[in-house]
């Protein structure tokens, strides 16, 4: 079983195409890390390939946001992000509001295997917390128990491993260790009782670590291989669309410097 792994799409239609052909014959099934929506031009795009390829979902804090749902301010976006949400909420159909409502908000297990934990942003805090440091890696790890998880939400490619080494005494040391993902090149998923993985695809349609090209996963649950891509694609179609549809300059600025 090959999965494909996206994550932080934000409604950028054509950095999500240039995924789909980029990793074409090369999965089984698509598993999808939330904030489909939000920030980019086709949001209804977005939602309608989620709904009609993705085996799961979960909600990320601007699918959170579009929805209005109690327990968020949108004031606490950023005023753009914030604009973009309000935009994105008068663009979305009924019927693609409706599936987002349906996306579950706590971390999930994929029905094709119970090795991996899937949430948008972290095991801890599901839709709001930023895993970006072996630190916070680390309370997070205590927080569940499964080999592997997934997480999205910072829209930076990010490997954490930790490591149990046994003392003398029984007594373990516990390490976390932020790895540096190889693009193009798989890399051997070492988890089991003392070795396990907090893994992030990066951002599909707004990358946040100097790269401006579309990030994302390959997963192969057989061979137990992780293997991070990068694809470029037309950023300035996005950025057109995203000016005739009145969006926000430093929205459309950004896509171009991978931030
Ligand atoms: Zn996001």
């Amino acid at each position: 079983m090959r999965v494909l792994v996206i994550s932080d799409i934000h409604a950028n239609y054509v950095a999500l195409e240039a995924v789909v052909q980029d990793a074409q014959d090369e999965y089984d099934r698509v598993w999808c890390l939330g904030d489909v929506v939000g920030y980019g031009p086709q949001p209804n795009e977005c939602v309608a390939y989620v709904r009609e390829h993705a085996a799961i979902c979960v909600m990320g804090n601007h699918d959170w946001a579009v929805l209005g749902r109690p327990g968020i301010d949108i004031h606490d976006f950023n005023p753009v992000a914030r604009e973009a949400v309000l935009w994105t909420r008068q663009q979305l159909s009924e019927e693609h509001r409706h599936f987002l409502e349906g996306l579950p908000a706590e971390p999930i297990h994929p029905p094709e295997t119970s090795e991996v934990l899937v949430t948008h942003a972290s095991p801890r805090e599901p839709v709001w917390e930023y895993i970006l440091t072996p630190g916070i890696a680390l309370e997070n790890f205590l927080c569940f128990d499964d080999p592997i998880c997934l997480v999205g939400h910072t829209h930076k490619p990010a490997i954490f491993q930790w490591r149990v080494d046994p003392g003398d005494e029984g007594t373990g040391t516990v390490t976390v260790e932020a790895l540096l993902p190889a693009i193009g090149t798989p890399l051997l998923l070492d988890v089991g009782p003392t070795h396990r993985l907090i893994l992030n695809p990066g951002s599909v349609g707004q990358p946040r670590d100097n790269d401006p090209r579309a990030a994302y996963a390959l997963l192969d649950l057989e061979a137990m291989t992780w293997e991070q891509r990068r694809v470029s694609y037309p950023v300035e179609l996005t950025q057109s669309l995203m000016r005739s549809a009145g969006l926000p300059r430093r929205l459309i600025d950004r896509l171009s410097y991978g931030w």
